[in-house]
């Protein structure tokens, strides 16, 4: 059972005073993008979340947010949408049709098609302006994980810049599950993911411009927000637990 339009909304005030508090912990910077994670939730819930203000969903699954997305366009302003899922080269036609900021790119062969279908979108629309990524790094370097490794972070930003439909303005990562759900011990992953970033936003590179940190989610967004996160991904906290799969 989804939540009610009432607890969707309950919750997102909650979250986002959450969000608010943790920012003043942090100190001066940006104000973080509230993500709704809506994966495996109903259209209606996230129509429920767009009326109480939320601008920004998550979608992991292609078709998941090609279906949903038009169904959500059909009742309220579209939100922006962010796929945060792994990426099938198969699959990225549909996602770069919805506009979808992916923050999950983490191979060349995923940058070269990304580039191809945006070229391919673009063609004969006289549009220029580049499709916005991020890349997915595996900050704890498990071997089952997405995400590339900091070994070959360098050469997959090189490889960005050298694709004009394409720029990366950040770094994503889903860090390893805490042992016992305590969010301080994520918090070394969340600076790492921080300092890479900083150390390759000191390389000029065209079409690479390192401003958002994507990081966090319902069990830990305010140690990310505290460590730098400028997006967190939040699913259960404003949604409820998600239906198991069918
Ligand atoms: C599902 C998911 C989230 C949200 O997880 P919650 O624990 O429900 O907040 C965030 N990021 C990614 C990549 C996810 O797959």
């Amino acid at each position: 059972m989804s939540l009610t339009p009432d607890d969707i909304a309950a919750n997102l005030a909650a979250v986002r005073a959450r969000v608010a508090a943790a920012v003043a912990r942090r100190g001066p910077g940006p104000v973080p993008t509230l993500i709704g994670v809506s994966k495996k939730q109903p259209a209606e819930a996230v129509i429920a979340a767009c009326r109480a203000g939320l601008g920004d969903l998550g979608e992991n699954y292609a078709q998941e947010l090609v279906a949903k997305a038009e169904v959500v366009a059909a009742a309220v302003t579209p939100p922006r949408w962010h796929f945060i899922g792994p990426l099938q080269t198969n699959k990225v036609r549909k996602v770069v049709a919805v506009g979808a900021l992916v923050h999950t790119v983490d191979r060349p062969g995923l940058v070269d098609e990304l580039a191809r279908e945006v070229a391919r979108l673009r063609a004969g629309r006289g549009a220029t302006t580049p499709l916005e990524v991020l890349v997915e790094v595996n900050v704890g370097d498990e071997a089952q994980k997405a995400g590339v490794t900091a070994n070959d972070l360098p050469a997959l930003l090189d490889r960005i810049a050298a694709r004009p439909e394409l720029r990366c303005v950040g770094l994503m990562a889903i860090p390893p599950e805490p042992p016992e759900g305590d969010p301080e011990q994520t918090r070394p992953h969340f600076a790492r993911l921080r300092e890479l970033s900083r150390r390759e936003a000191a390389i000029a590179r065209p079409g690479v411009d390192l401003v958002h940190l994507s990081m966090g989610m319902s069990a830990d967004f305010e140690v990310a927000i505290e460590e730098g996160a400028t997006m967190v991904r939040v699913g259960t906290a404003i949604f409820g637990a998600r239906p198991p799969r069918a």
